[in-house]
């Protein structure tokens, strides 16, 4: 995410740093840097104009350039500058209680994703124990009804539409006698979509709206398409009023300027981003974790809710429990990558523990997902005795012979043993202490 802004973001902190002690010419160059970094990712120009106004006046005092690390000050100023330009952010969708029910509206351009973040939204009230219903109000794009039935499907979720209805506020109201039926608690509509915003689409919402009165509006924006996602939020915000954006596109080459420059320019918060094409790829938008992101620090608290949603609590609790034993065998070791993995695809989830989105670069053409296929095939190889305790089993011939049973090198198999090894003991050592402690420990 945003890797172009990161990279000119960390260099233009590299000038400053470079700089040692720090006058007001140089500071001003360094931010020349951000400036330009600001401009590429294409943030909007008043955006950019006010970020580098409020950044520079507190830069540029003495506080600042006379305190022990000028550079440091600056990284974070920026930090506060980006939380403050993104936030602040309600994420609640205001829904009403269990026994009414509550009307999502959901606009937005054609392929900006909406029918997918309709899905996306779906899964995630089903999950909190909501029954959602979803309705088929794009009667533009023809396709769009069956999209959204194969998305149901998929889901278990139910969806509402009428093929033979011209009028999209028709079958919205249908749609909501429908829910009351099914005992539904909350209504999605996937309205239409428009390649470009246009009066008739506007009309169309307008109608919608004044007639279904939803709770919440959501634009669904492209966040690839940068400025152009400012404008159409701005243009669907003069008509209808936006409870909130959602970004979709965030794990492509979203370049950063549609996330900085939304709220600022729209005053609508951003409430969620879309991550991936599948359904469970949708995330709250936190203005300080994408900050973080951005200034390539991480974001780890996503990391930990989503571990908290995805791990099995009863596996980690029974490896806690191994670990407090001084017990931690390659099958332990394997279990946790797999956990792991199901925190998405490694580059994306490298990228949100502090520190690791550099060392991305580092990697080159390295393929974390295919080191793990390699290093799950070794441990396939063995012997159970041999994953209880490689360093002492495994000799030279049973390495040859694991080696050609998982397709690797002799050398790659002593490698993972000479790495199962240091974890082993760090594992244990880890067992029983704190998060804080942990991290202490990690970082030494
Ligand atoms: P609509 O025309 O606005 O309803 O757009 P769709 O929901 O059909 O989405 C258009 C395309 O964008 C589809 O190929 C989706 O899979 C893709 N898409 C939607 N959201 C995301 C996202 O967050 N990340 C990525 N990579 N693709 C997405």
């Amino acid at each position: 995410m945003f890797e172009a802004l990161q990279d000119g973001l960390t260099s233009a902190f590299k000038t400053l740093r470079g700089k040692g002690k720090l006058s007001e010419a140089n500071m001003r160059d360094g931010l020349k840097l951000v400036e330009k970094s600001l401009l590429e990712a294409d943030v909007s120009f008043p955006v950019v104009r006010q970020f580098m106004a409020d950044v520079t006046e507190q830069a540029v005092g003495e506080k600042v350039l006379k305190s022990l690390d000028p550079s440091q000050q600056v990284v974070g100023l920026i930090y506060q500058e980006l939380v403050n330009m993104m936030g602040p952010v309600d994420n609640s969708l205001h829904l009403l209680g269990k026994d009414q029910v509550t009307v999502l509206m959901m606009c937005g351009l054609q392929g900006s994703g909406k029918t997918t973040t309709c899905g996306k939204l779906g899964r995630m009230l089903k999950e909190s124990g909501r029954k959602p219903l979803m309705v088929a109000a794009d009667l533009q794009r023809p396709a769009a009804i069956d999209q959204l039935h194969v998305i149901g499907e998929q889901l278990g979720i139910e969806v509402f539409s009428d093929r033979g209805q011209k009028d999209p506020v028709t079958v919205c109201n249908e749609a909501l006698k429908q829910a009351k039926k099914l005992g539904a608690d909350v209504v999605i509509l996937d309205t239409a979509g428009r390649l470009h915003v246009d009066d008739e689409l506007m009309g169309q919402l307008q109608r919608i709206d004044r007639q279904c009165n939803p709770h919440q509006a959501y634009l669904v924006v492209d966040g690839m398409t940068g400025q152009d996602a400012v404008n159409s939020a701005k243009a669907f915000n003069e008509a209808l009023e936006l409870d909130g954006v959602i970004l979709t596109k965030m794990d492509g080459d979203a370049r950063g300027g549609a996330a900085i420059s939304v709220k600022h320019v729209t005053g609508v918060p951003i409430k969620f981003i879309g991550t991936g094409e599948h359904l469970d790829a949708l995330e709250e938008f936190h203005a300080d974790r994408m900050a973080g992101r951005i200034l390539g620090q991480g974001d780890i608290m996503t990391l930990v809710e989503k571990a908290q949603r995805e791990f099995d609590q009863d596996e980690m609790l029974r490896q806690e429990e191994r670990m407090k034993k001084g017990e931690f065998t390659l099958d332990d070791f394997k279990s946790q990558l797999s956990q792991i993995k199901k925190l998405g695809p490694l580059q994306k989830v490298m990228g949100m523990i502090p520190g690791m989105s550099g060392m991305k670069d580092a990697m080159g053409d390295m393929d974390p997902e295919q080191d793990m296929k390699r290093l799950f095939g070794i441990i396939d190889s063995m012997t159970a005795d041999e994953r209880r305790n490689p360093t002492k089993t495994i000799d030279q011939s049973r390495r040859r012979r694991i080696a050609a049973g998982s397709g690797v090198e002799p050398h790659e198999v002593n490698e993972l043993v000479k790495q199962f090894d240091v974890m082993a003991t760090m594992m244990t050592q880890l067992a029983g202490k704190g998060m804080r402690e942990r991290m202490k420990m990690m970082r030494q």
